[in-house]
């Protein structure tokens, strides 16, 4: 197989496309995972190259010409919403699929530091899919069971990246046609390396001196929007690092440790590759105030007549009001465009078993100052402030 790794999303189409099952899924040097071929299976016949969405764009067969439709929501159940990432409008939708007695596919924890796709038929472990985990997941050969339930006629609604539903749509060819397909995308910064998390991982238990337990990569308890990351560790103790302090999530925005095709994704544009796109509606208090309830608050785009159709059937189990696209592309621009990578990420992996997490960030991305934190907190308020005046002039 002839793909630079520059241009790998680790979407798996490749291995799923296989039919000699010659191409595993495995982590490379820098924690992403890429195809690795069995040399004495492969029969170089090139299905993995022609189907890699990389390599040739695909397209959502349900997809109208149309801008999607955008709404502002949130799941009307408290303790969904609070323990979901943004406003729990995804398990929302994946019990809506349960209870018609589909399956949902998506990301849950599958080791200690290690996250990879299932399959679930049942609200209890619903439970496992629920959150964001800021981790590259193993795609495995989830595709190929996709295939295999709609070709039995099992409703499926399958949920990733939009480069992980791009991968399915290529695998699936003819079979993305079926009517008991429902795709969700959700709106993608970039996605961290496992190499990254694990060394995290490790400096945390260093200094706990105990085995982390579990991870809460978005804990509500001081709200939403300043959203933190709990820590329980096997000594029963629990700590929650703020996102403006937490040294993981520093990484994970300033795109220093996201897979290096993500700065030049082929997917983060519209029309949008799934049938409803999910993400955080930030800028809901400018736009929508009436929604936040600093709780989450979901930006979804209705895509297409399946989406719609889906998302129509939910309406008693949501608060929602219609938005618009340009509303959401301003507080999420990564819903239509990637970008650059951080220009020291080379550097930052050729170091990574060097120095300690605290010293690469000195090194390549330090923390703003506090006066770069007083200004950007100025600006804000000077922003509501204003915003405020119109409201009333
Ligand atoms: C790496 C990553 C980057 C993100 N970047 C942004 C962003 O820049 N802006 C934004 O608005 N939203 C972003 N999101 C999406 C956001 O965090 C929520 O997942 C989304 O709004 C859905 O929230 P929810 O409350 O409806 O459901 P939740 O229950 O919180 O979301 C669960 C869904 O996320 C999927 N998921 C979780 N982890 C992964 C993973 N590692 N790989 C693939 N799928 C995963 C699950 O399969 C499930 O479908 C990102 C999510 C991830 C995982």
């Amino acid at each position: 197989m002839n793909i630079p790794v520059q241009n790998c999303s680790s979407c798996a189409a490749c291995a799923n496309a296989c039919a000699r099952s010659a191409i595993s899924m495995q982590l490379d040097a820098e924690g992403f995972y890429r195809p690795v071929i069995d040399v004495k299976k492969c029969v170089e016949c090139g299905a993995c190259e022609r189907v890699c969405p990389w390599n040739k764009a695909v397209e959502n067969p349900n997809v109208a010409n149309i801008l999607p439709k955008t709404v502002a929501a949130y799941a009307k159940d408290e303790s969904i919403r609070l323990q979901s990432s943004s406003g729990g409008i995804f398990t929302v939708l994946a019990e809506r699929v349960l209870d018609d007695g589909g399956v949902v596919v998506g990301v849950a924890r599958i080791a200690p530091t290690r996250f990879g796709f299932i399959i679930v038929d049942n609200k209890v472990d619903l439970v496992k899919l629920r959150g964001s985990k800021y981790v590259q997941a193993n795609v495995g050969l989830i595709y190929k069971k996709v295939r295999a339930l709609l070709k039995v006629g099992r409703k499926v609604l399958f949920s990733g990246t939009p480069c992980q539903v791009a991968g399915l749509y290529a695998v699936l060819g003819k079979v993305s046609d079926s009517v008991d397909l429902v795709t969700v995308d959700i709106v993608c910064h970039g996605m961290p390396s496992v190499n990254v998390f694990e060394k995290y991982v490790r400096e945390m238990e260093k200094t706990d001196n105990s085995v982390l337990d579990c991870i809460n990569f978005r804990d509500k308890s001081e709200g939403w929007s300043g959203y933190a990351l709990l820590h329980q560790f096997e000594s029963g103790r629990s700590v929650a690092v703020p996102l403006n302090r937490s040294k993981y999530m520093h990484l994970f925005k300033s795109r220093i440790c996201q897979n290096v095709s993500c700065g030049e994704c082929r997917y983060r544009k519209l029309p949008r590759i799934a049938d409803i796109t999910l993400g955080d509606y930030w800028g809901i208090s400018k736009y929508h105030p009436e929604m936040n309830d600093n709780k989450g608050t979901s930006v979804v785009l209705l895509n297409t007549s399946f989406g719609i159709e889906l998302f129509d059937s939910v309406a008693d189990k949501v608060v929602q009001c219609e938005s618009k696209l340009e509303y959401a592309i301003a507080g999420n621009p990564c819903i239509v465009r990637s970008s650059k990578q951080h220009p020291k990420r080379a550097e930052f992996f050729a170091n990574l078993d060097n120095y300690s997490l605290d010293e690469l960030i000195k090194m390549y991305c330090p923390f703003p100052s506090a006066m770069a934190r007083l200004h950007k907190q100025i600006r804000k308020i000077l922003g509501r402030v204003k915003r405020k005046i119109k409201m009333f002039v």
